[in-house]
C-alpha cells in the first residue's frame, strides 16, 4: 500500500507484521484515532489473495471508526487481520500477535472477530493487556436491546407510534444476536418471522418462542413492517432490494449494504434504512461499560442512546433531503474531526 492509496482510503495507519518463527502474518489498520485509542476486533482468515486481507482490514477499521464516533465514545476505530488458515492457529502464533498488539501501548485495543474467540483472546492476553471481551460478557443481549431501540425510533419516524405490539418483523439470522432479539420482540407482542441457514438454530427458536419461519432465501420476499438483518453483511444489494416487502430495515449485521449506493436504492423504494453502525453499537457499549467496571444493567441503560441518535439522524435526513446513511456519516465525521489530533502518534 502506498501513501497515495492511504490518502484515498482515509486511514491514519496501516502496518504489516511478519514473524518467521511462528508464521504470524498480520495487518493492523487504524482508520481514525482522534477521539481516543483505536478499538477493533481481530479476524483470522485464509484469504485467497493478500489484497482481500488488506481490503478487509481497511473496510472494517473504517466501519469501527464510524461506529465509535456515532456512539460518541472517546475511542477511535481500528481492526486487525491475521492472514492464515484458522486450523493452523497455534498458541505461539497468538502470543506473537499479542506482542504486536502490545507494541501499540494501549493505542490499539482488540477483541473477538471471525475465527478469534474468547479462548484465543485469553492466549493473546498472555502477551498484552490491551484486549477487551476476554471475560465473555453479555454484549450480545445489549446489541439486541439496541436493535429494539432502533426499531422504535424507526416506527416513531414512520408514524409517531413506537409500539412493537402487532408489528410483523422478519429476523434474518437467529444466532447470538438474532435469538436475543426474537426474545425481546416476542416480549413486546410483535409477530416474528425468522430465517436461518442453520436449521437447528431455527428449530431451537421455534421451540422456545411462538414464531414462524421461512426458508433463508424467502425472508427477502416476506411482507412485514420491518426487516432485521442479523446474519451477514452485503445482504442489501441489487438483487435483494427490489424484492423487499417492508417499510423499515433495522438490524444488527455489520456492513448490511453491499455498496453505499444501496442506501439510495432503499430510499428510492420508500424504505427507511437505519444505518447499521448506529443500530448495532450495543456490543461496543457493553465492552466499554465492562472495561469501565460497569455491569450489564448499566450497558442496557446506555444503549438506549441508539434511539436518540437515530431520531436526530432521521431529522437531519428529512430536513436536508439526504439519506439517513449520509446524515449518520456526517454526524460521525464531525465527531471524529472534533477529536483534534491523532492519539496514535
Ligand atoms: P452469529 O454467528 O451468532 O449468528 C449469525 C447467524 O446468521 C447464524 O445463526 C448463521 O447460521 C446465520 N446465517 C448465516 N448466513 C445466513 C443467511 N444467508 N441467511 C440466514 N441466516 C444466516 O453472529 P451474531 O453474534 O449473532 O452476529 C450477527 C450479526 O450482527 C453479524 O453481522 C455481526 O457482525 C453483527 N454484530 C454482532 C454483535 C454482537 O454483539 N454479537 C455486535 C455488533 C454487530
Amino acid at each position: 500500500m502506498t501513501l497515495r492509496e492511504m490518502d484515498e482510503a482515509g486511514h491514519e495507519h496501516v502496518a504489516f507484521y511478519r514473524d518467521e518463527s511462528t508464521g504470524l502474518r498480520c495487518i493492523v489498520a487504524v482508520y481514525d484515532s482522534r477521539r481516543g485509542p483505536a478499538v477493533g476486533g481481530t479476524r483470522m482468515l485464509d484469504y485467497d489473495d493478500e489484497a482481500d486481507a488488506l481490503e478487509d482490514a481497511l473496510r472494517l477499521s473504517e466501519a469501527m471508526a464510524y461506529k465509535t464516533a456515532a456512539a460518541e465514545l472517546p475511542l477511535g476505530g481500528g481492526k486487525a487481520v491475521i492472514v492464515g488458515d484458522p486450523d493452523e492457529k497455534t498458541d505461539d502464533l497468538l502470543r506473537a500477535y499479542g506482542r504486536v498488539v502490545d507494541s501499540y501501548d494501549g493505542r490499539f485495543v482488540t477483541g473477538e472477530d471471525v475465527n478469534i474467540d474468547v479462548a484465543d483472546l485469553r492466549v493473546i492476553q498472555e502477551t498484552t493487556g490491551n484486549v477487551g471481551g476476554a471475560g465473555g460478557g453479555e454484549g450480545t443481549d445489549v446489541t439486541a436491546a439496541g436493535v429494539v431501540h432502533g426499531l422504535r425510533a424507526c416506527f416513531a419516524e414512520r408514524g409517531g407510534d413506537d409500539s412493537l405490539d402487532g408489528r410483523r418483523i422478519a429476523v434474518q439470522g437467529v444466532g447470538k444476536v438474532g435469538r436475543a432479539l426474537v426474545e425481546r420482540l416476542v416480549d413486546e407482542w410483535a409477530n416474528v418471522v425468522v430465517a436461518d441457514v442453520d436449521e437447528e438454530a431455527v428449530a431451537a427458536v421455534e421451540e422456545e418462542f411462538d414464531v414462524e419461519s421461512v426458508a433463508p432465501e424467502a425472508i427477502y420476499d416476506e411482507p412485514c413492517d420491518a426487516f432485521a438483518p442479523c446474519a451477514l453483511g452485503g445482504v442489501l444489494n441489487d438483487e435483494t432490494i427490489s424484492r423487499l416487502e417492508c417499510d423499515i430495515v433495522c438490524g444488527s449485521a455489520n456492513n448490511q449494504l453491499a455498496a453505499r449506493r444501496h442506501a439510495d436504492a432503499l430510499a428510492e423504494r420508500g424504505i427507511l434504512y437505519a444505518p447499521d453502525y448506529v443500530v448495532n453499537a450495543g456490543g461496543l457499549v457493553a465492552g466499554v461499560t465492562e472495561m469501565e467496571g460497569g455491569d450489564t444493567a448499566e450497558a442496557l441503560e446506555r444503549v438506549a442512546a441508539v434511539r436518540d441518535r437515530l431520531e436526530s439522524i432521521f431529522e437531519t435526513a428529512r430536513a436536508e433531503g439526504i439519506t439517513p446513511l449520509a446524515a449518520a456519516d456526517r454526524f460521525a465525521e464531525a465527531r471524529m474531526a472534533e477529536g483534534g489530533e491523532s492519539t496514535l502518534f
